[in-house]
């Protein structure tokens, strides 16, 4: 089955409220295997949504609408839909009750325009609204199947989830559930990772696999459909494998995780400790670690060593190498790594030292980054990198690529 969801409402078109119902109802049909292949949003105007009904037919057996089942003139969702199918409108005796007794709960006076929203499509299942007025409505035809909703989220969502669900979920078709897991990856490109899976992707329908870019990071989202959920985890298994054999050294975590956070988790895992030199980074790296709850754990504390003369005089870089590399230098972010864990006596000792823009320093290139990181009992391994962004760009990238280091040493 797949289905179309028909937003109704000028105030979604005039960009004063954010179209969430179709969120919602997107995620839960999902949930039970049914394709939503188009979201329509319509304003209050019967003719323009006469259209989309009947545009919606014509791609889609499933058609939902949310919105203009109020009691108000503007509000006009099932007039149309009923003068559409040419369907009367009738009074539906349990949601007249409802109507009432929520104007006694609520100790207002009931006006003859909130009778409307007894009103209900003939030969339609009514879904009771146990948080508002209007009903919502279930209508089957040999082609379509038409749901009505009202528009206030906090009406629609329970009814969706208390009453339209379970008699969409009847359907043989929309049993199948989705289950979803979300691959990242750092330091590889989304054209190159795309590149090194392309035929995997091609291959694919069943789990799907969508490539996502964001913030210099890559995902993938494999989607996998089954009637048992275990089947669709194992078809998302076996389709990771097959990734992660090709791209595994960029892979560093699932779903809802970042950086910063693998790295936490692997320091608290291992019991270990570890203190920070930032130069060009200016603290950004503690700044995120110590954002994480239980960090204490695990952070003995840094230096932000800006100047040269707290690169010396507080981290006991040497002079030499200062005045014969600079600090912009492979040496001086091996020195600032190695003595910033002795000096906080911490396992692990990471230090930042580059060129963040928009000028040159040392006659070294914007962009040019060095990361070094000491760990007790292994030499100080450092990296230097060449980032093409701005001044921000670089010390973000900087913290990630530090993080992503550390995660993979
Ligand atoms: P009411 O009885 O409140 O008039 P209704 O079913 O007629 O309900 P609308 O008048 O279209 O619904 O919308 C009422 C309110 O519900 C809107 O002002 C908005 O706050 C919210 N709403 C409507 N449609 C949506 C939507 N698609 N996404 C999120 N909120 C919505
Ligand atoms: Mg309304």
């Amino acid at each position: 089955m797949n289905a179309e969801i028909i937003a109704v409402g000028s105030e979604l078109l005039l960009g004063q409220i954010v179209n969430t119902n179709a969120r919602f109802i997107s995620k839960q049909l999902a949930s039970i295997g049914t394709n939503v292949f188009y979201h329509t949003v319509v304003g209050d105007n019967p003719t323009r949504l006469q259209q989309a009904i009947a545009v919606a037919e014509g791609r889609s057996n499933l058609i939902i609408f949310t919105g203009g089942l109020g009691p108000t003139k503007d509000d006009l969702t099932k007039e149309t839909i009923a003068k559409h199918l040419g369907k009367e409108l009738e009074f539906d005796q349990a949601a007249l009750d409802s109507i009432s007794q929520y104007f006694i709960r609520t100790n207002r006076v009931m006006t003859e325009n909130n009778k409307k929203q007894a009103l209900v499509l003939a030969d339609s299942t009514v879904l009771p609204n146990d948080n508002g007025m209007a009903p919502g409505m279930l209508l089957t035809t040999n082609t379509h199947r038409y749901m009505l909703l009202p528009g206030p989220p906090k009406e629609m969502e329970p009814m969706f989830l208390h009453y339209a669900l379970p008699l969409l979920q009847k359907e043989p078709d929309v049993s199948e559930t989705i289950v979803s897991r979300v691959l990242r990856f750092f330091g590889i490109g989304e054209a190159a990772l795309e590149t090194k899976i392309e035929d995997l992707i091609d291959a694919q329908s069943n789990p799907t696999i969508a490539p996502l870019a964001s913030d210099g990071e890559v995902t993938l989202r494999l989607t996998a459909k089954h009637q048992q959920t275990d089947v669709a985890n194992e078809l998302i298994n076996e389709t990771e494998e097959k990734i992660r054999t090709r791209v595994g050294e960029f892979f560093y975590g699932y779903n809802e995780t970042s950086l910063m956070n693998e790295l936490f988790t692997l320091l608290q895992k291992n019991d270990l400790t570890i203190a920070c030199a930032e130069s060009l980074t200016g603290g950004m790296f503690q700044q995120e670690l110590t954002a994480i709850p239980g960090s204490s754990a695990v952070v003995k504390g840094g230096v932000v060593c800006y100047t040269n003369d707290v690169k010396e005089k507080v981290l006991g870089v040497k002079k030499e190498t200062l005045e014969k590399y600079g600090a912009v230098s492979e040496e001086c972010a091996r020195e600032l790594a190695e003595n910033v864990a002795s000096l906080l006596n911490a396992d692990i000792g990471i230090s930042f030292t580059g060129v963040a823009g928009p000028g040159a320093v040392e006659e070294k290139p914007v962009g040019t980054v060095y990361i070094g990181i000491s760990k007790k009992g292994s030499p100080v391994k450092v990296e230097k990198f060449l980032f093409a962004g701005t001044r921000e760009g670089n010390r973000v990238r900087s913290v990630k690529y530090g993080c992503f280091s550390l995660i993979n040493s």
